[in-house]
């Protein structure tokens, strides 16, 4: 087919002031960015998928900013200060999502998020609870309310787990449908004339005088500047960028009558998380079992992931209630050493925005964002 290609289209379709690679959500945000600064900046997305195939629309819509424990491992990092900025920084990542495309738009619910502990993880659970007023007095200036996390033990019942003493809520924490807001955010973009070609593959890119050319299965395209919105993929294209892959493995199960469970839910340092969906649960995690099988960029299941998460649902989440599992699935995430995703210009004309970790609703739109604005100062 490449062969086939008309003069029209070669002249006209091949090329853009920017290219973006990758059309997850900050891809797309950063796409929305450039062309709300300019509009005369012609935009086009390259996405290797029929559909985005990394994270944005394989994760579990938890619109969150951080559960008790991880906040207490994350602290260790980063510095209490550190930690301030990073929740304040998810925090209006999350405001800004919600108006950009309005809670409609992505079914947002304030369902409240809860974090579980076992009696074996006494240990964990105490510290949790003893830093609760802690982590409630460092937020309250980002968030404007006192008391956002706290005790509440008795709603393990109402809800129905075994085996479970401990139950921390965050009353803010909420849920969205991430395939929703990635149909928003692709009517978005192409609303404001972004282009977006898919099942189309980025292979090579090479810097030229003053612009890049951008080798792809379906042809050469020209560009002033390039940026990589490929997340744990982006060390196919450039090596040496600091980002390790994490498989996480999602179930779903067949709807539920009477379902009790209504929230997201965090479990084992969140290695574990789980919510409510249309009478289902959504259940993902347990890569913590083995982190180097699952540190890989292929999609796919393992056994002993399957049978955790089938544990889980069987022992602690729906011990009294018959379940049958649906459908199952994998997405594909970025981590690195330090939390902060990398937002920069690699080399001259290239630039990448990447390693939302976990956590890419809470601020893939304002990692997006910065790129944009990056780029477009560069233009
Ligand atoms: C199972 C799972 C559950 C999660 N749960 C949550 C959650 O509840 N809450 C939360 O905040 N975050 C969650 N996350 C994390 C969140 O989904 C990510 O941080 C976010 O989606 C990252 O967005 P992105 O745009 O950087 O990357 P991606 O969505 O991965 O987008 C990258 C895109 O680049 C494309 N691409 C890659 N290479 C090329 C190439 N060579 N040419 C063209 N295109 C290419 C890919 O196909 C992909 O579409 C979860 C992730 C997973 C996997």
């Amino acid at each position: 087919m490449l062969q086939n290609l008309s003069y029209w289209e070669k002249k006209n379709l091949f090329h853009a002031d920017v290219i973006i690679i990758g059309s997850g959500i900050v891809g797309l945000n950063a796409a929305i960015t450039i062309k709300s600064i300019n509009p005369k900046t012609s935009v086009l997305v390259l996405e290797r998928g029929f559909l985005p195939s990394g994270a944005s629309t394989k994760n579990a819509g938890f619109a969150c900013f951080g559960s008790i424990s991880e906040l207490i491992e994350q602290e260790k990092l980063t510095g209490t200060d550190g930690l301030h900025q990073l929740i304040s920084k998810r925090w209006k990542g999350l405001l800004k999502l919600r108006d950009l495309l309005g809670d409609e738009c992505i079914s947002f619910q304030n369902n409240g998020g809860f974090e579980l502990f076992k009696p074996e993880q006494g240990d964990l659970s105490n510290e949790c609870v003893a830093k609760l007023s802690h982590f409630n007095a460092l937020i309250e200036d980002i968030v404007l309310q006192k008391n956002t996390y706290s005790l509440t033990n008795p709603k393990i019942n109402s809800f129905g787990f075994k085996g479970i003493n401990v139950l921390i809520e965050n009353n803010l924490e909420a849920q969205i449908d991430p395939g929703m807001m990635m149909k928003a955010l692709l009517a978005k973009a192409l609303a404001l004339g972004v282009q977006v070609y898919t099942n189309c593959k980025v292979e090579e890119i090479v810097q030229e005088n003053n612009s890049v050319l951008i080798k792809t299965s379906q042809g050469d395209f020209k560009c002033k500047k390039v940026l990589l919105a490929t997340n744990a993929f982006v060390n196919e294209l450039l090596p040496d960028v600091a980002v390790f892959p994490g498989r996480g493995q999602v179930i779903i199960t067949k709807p539920i009558p009477n379902l009790k469970i209504k929230g997201t839910f965090h479990y084992n340092k969140g290695y574990y998380y789980f919510r409510n969906i249309d009478d289902r649960i959504l259940l993902g995690g347990g890569r913590n079992l083995d982190f180097k099988a699952e540190e890989t960029t292929e999609f796919g299941e393992t056994e002993l992931v399957q049978k955790a998460l089938i544990n889980l649902l069987e022992e602690v989440i729906l011990p009294e209630t018959d379940f049958e599992i649906e459908q199952k699935w994998s997405g594909i995430m970025a981590f690195g050493s330090q939390l902060a995703p990398i937002i920069e210009e690699v080399k001259p004309n290239v630039f990448c925005a990447v390693r939302c970790n976990g956590m890419g609703i809470a601020i893939g739109s304002q990692t997006g964002q910065e790129a944009g604005e990056m780029v477009s100062s560069s233009l």
